[in-house]
């Protein structure tokens, strides 16, 4: 699984900022990520709401934003993201894992259980929409594009660009634009950053301007640990969309309409 938004499909279409690769103190604090994934997958919790396991990935979380600090600090580039700075939460975010959306769907019941209903209901439609988008990529834009043209593509891009541009804020927004969840948000979207003015990271301009944006993520063989754990603890068929995934943890039941897996 390849961390975030972009939250799937945050990528922007120039060239991102290379980042150097990790210096002698990132490469420690990547080692003590590992050695905490290890002792996860050892353990083998029942359930990603124990609380060790819990203690354990808050653990993990720390690490990786010290880990992001260390190898930022040693580029070109400086963060401009904020707490409240919700431009970039339009976007479908997947590569969520698992466990992840069990802690997120328990935070909300233990302290925002009242926007349930409303939060469920924004997550249909967005999925919905996204529904509507997928039929339409098919039907109207990719049925008459020539062979060369559709090698060139990536579907999934395409549609998550599309998405995008819906404008559908992320339902654990609260009205003043903060993340809700901002405790527990997925590393997906703790691995998307800016480095340029965040009006920039806006649908209209994202794509055409001189947004830098990028992901700061994890090794290879940090991933490869995370999805071990993710199936461990996976009780929805792979899916790892944020906006589809919350539904069943908040409310123990699967109907969103958009399943295919991005
Ligand atoms: S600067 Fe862009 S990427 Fe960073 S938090 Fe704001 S909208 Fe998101
Ligand atoms: S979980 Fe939080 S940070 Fe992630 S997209 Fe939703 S509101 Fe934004």
């Amino acid at each position: 699984m390849q961390t975030k938004c972009a939250p799937a499909g945050a990528a922007p279409v120039h060239d991102e900022p290379p980042l150097p690769p990790p210096n002698k103190k990132a490469r420690a604090l990547h080692g003590k990520i590992i050695i905490q994934l290890k002792n996860l997958l050892s353990r083998n919790a029942a359930s990603a709401l124990d609380p060790v396991f819990k203690a354990g990935y808050s653990t993990i979380l720390e690490l990786f934003a010290a880990y992001q600090r260390e190898i930022i600090a040693s580029s070109d580039y400086r963060v401009t993201c904020g707490k409240n700075c919700p431009l970039c939460c339009f976007h479908w975010v997947a590569d969520v894992y698992s466990f992840e959306a069990a802690m997120i769907g328990e935070y909300i019941q233990n302290h925002l259980p009242q926007n349930i209903p409303a939060m469920c209901a924004a997550l249909r439609e967005d999925a919905r929409l996204l529904q509507t988008l997928d039929d339409m990529l098919d039907e109207r834009v990719l049925k008459d594009a020539r062979p060369d043209t559709l090698r060139e593509l990536d579907r999934d891009d395409l549609l998550l660009e599309g998405f995008y541009q819906l404008r559908r804020p992320c339902a654990l927004l609260d009205e003043r634009g903060a993340c809700t969840v901002y405790a527990v948000r997925p590393m997906s979207c703790r691995s998307y950053v800016s480095f340029s003015d965040p009006l920039l990271c806006d649908p209209d301009t994202i794509y055409y301007h001189e947004a830098l944006t990028c992901l700061c993520t994890l090794e290879p063989q940090a991933d490869e640990l995370l999805e071990e754990l993710h199936a461990r603890y996976d009780r929805c068929e792979g899916d790892t969309s944020l906006r589809t995934l919350l539904p069943y943890y908040l409310e123990g039941f699967r109907d969103c309409i958009f399943k295919r897996i991005i």
